[in-house]
């Protein structure tokens, strides 16, 4: 049956930013099929189920194009200690779960995800095989982009020196290609794998150039970490002689499917290489800010790329990458309206969507997929709402994110998540961190950690 939500705000996010007062939004199987005054939408859908949207606002839902949903498990512990990580444990928290906890962590990152209007997430991480499944039964889109490397990683954190090997990065190309041979377009098309070369200078020039042709015969997008930290950009100045930008640039890693994650420790001429490239810049600015880090941004709009955003290992809300975003930015250029809120909101939603090569979402228009969130503006930090977009950007918060549709179907409907049994997925993963942490922190006492976790289970 079609849906209406009538007598609704809606933001288009479309290219001319149109936001329709009163309004309602018609959707039939999983397309948007009109918009506009209330009475018209219901002459053309006779026999909808009507959603009152009075008092509301309807928006595309956001792109989260930079995550790893099952680093929730260092959650309250990782965020204030750097990067690189000044914690130094001989092993990694993540080898003391099994795959079902691990996927129970996905779990939980797509539970936030879903909570604070995000309906489109790049998830990347190695192995995801384990909990593609899962992901597929989210009900929203996620692009999986799975990790290649071909550096001894633990080694070049713990000693400095940077030692590749071949069979590591063959090992890479196969998983990405086995992903995308059974994980690309399921779920009805939500489902997508991309190619995820690790960051510079955990790729030889030579898997870079594979990574390459992977992604131009495979026909999908990239991404890499890139210019996230000074010790990365040290790490391949001694290895490689260059720049990380102009490294990838060297070895045809640069072009207009790329999604460059981060893109903060920059120098002005990276910014032009990159920007001629025509790649997306994943704005990760909450991560960005916990670490003391400030991309340019401007600057890299300025030299071409398209701005997007997500969240890395901070919170899984848009909502706060936005804000934090605009904060940051603002902050950066000594300005106080520079960037605007319509800008960011455009940032999180259209240009995040066609980041992820999904030319069918991202806005509210006629004939593009139904991928929609549902806010309450009536509350007590959004009224008045005559500027609905400034007000949800500036004082909004993941809560006031009521209801969800992708592909036209609910994902989330008056606050409860119908896709996921969330009450079991958090009691569970509250009881895999503990015991996690825990038994990392008893198999290395003389480890220094300078807080306290309370690991009873
Ligand atoms: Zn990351």
């Amino acid at each position: 049956m079609p849906t209406i939500i009538d007598h609704a705000t809606i933001v288009s996010a479309d290219a001319g930013r149109r936001v329709l007062y009163d309004a309602a939004i018609g959707i039939e199987d999983d397309r948007i099929v009109a918009l506009g005054p209330s009475a018209e939408v219901h002459a053309r859908l006779p026999g909808a189920e009507v959603v009152d949207g009075r008092g509301k606002a309807v928006m595309p839902g956001f792109a989260n194009c930079h995550t790893h949903f099952t680093l929730t498990l260092s959650r309250g512990i990782q965020e204030d200690f750097s990067f690189p990580s000044t914690l130094k444990f001989p092993r990694a928290v993540a080898s003391y779960i099994t795959d079902e906890e691990r996927t129970v962590m996905a779990q939980l990152g797509a539970l936030e995800s879903i909570r604070s209007g995000t309906t489109a997430a790049f998830e990347i991480g190695g192995n995801l095989e384990v909990y593609a499944e899962a992901m597929a039964s989210t009900g929203i889109r996620i692009v999986l982009g799975e990790t290649a490397a071909d550096l001894d990683q633990p080694k070049a954190a713990h000693d400095g020196v940077f030692e590749y090997d071949d069979a590591r990065g063959e090992a890479s190309l196969e998983r990405i290609e086995a992903l995308h041979t059974r994980w690309h377009g399921a779920a009805d098309g939500r489902l997508s794998v991309a190619v995820a070369a690790h960051a510079p200078e955990a790729v030889s020039p030579g898997l870079l150039r594979r990574l390459r042709d992977l992604q131009e015969r495979l026909g999908t997008i990239a991404t890499i970490h890139l210019n996230q930290s000074w010790w990365e950009v040290e790490a391949v100045m001694r290895v490689r002689g260059v720049l990380p930008t102009e490294y990838l640039f060297q070895n045809d890693y640069l072009h207009d499917r790329l999604v460059a994650g981060h893109c903060r420790c920059m120098e002005t001429r990276e910014i032009a290489l990159l920007g001629r490239s025509g790649a997306y810049a994943s704005f990760n600015s909450a991560i960005a800010a916990r670490r003391g880090y400030s991309p340019r941004v401007s600057e890299l709009a300025a030299a071409g790329c398209t701005i997007a955003m997500g969240s890395d290992n901070m919170a899984e809300d848009m909502v706060e990458v936005m804000r934090t975003g605009l904060f940051m930015e603002r902050v950066r250029l000594g300005d106080g309206e520079q960037p605007t809120p319509e800008e960011v909101l455009q940032w999180a939603t259209a240009n995040g969507h066609r980041a992820l090569g999904l030319t069918d979402s991202g806005s509210l228009e006629v004939g593009k997929k139904a991928d929609l969130i549902v806010i309450d503006t009536q509350r007590a930090h959004l009224v008045p709402t005559m500027r609905i977009v400034s007000a949800f950007v500036h004082q909004g918060t993941p809560a006031d994110v009521r209801s969800m549709m992708v592909d036209g179907a609910w994902v989330m409907r008056d606050g409860a998540v119908l896709t996921m049994d969330e009450p079991a997925i958090v009691a569970e993963a509250e009881r895999i961190g503990r015991r996690a942490w825990g038994r990392l922190l008893a198999d290395y006492p003389d480890v220094p950690l300078p807080i306290r976790l309370d690991t009873t289970t």
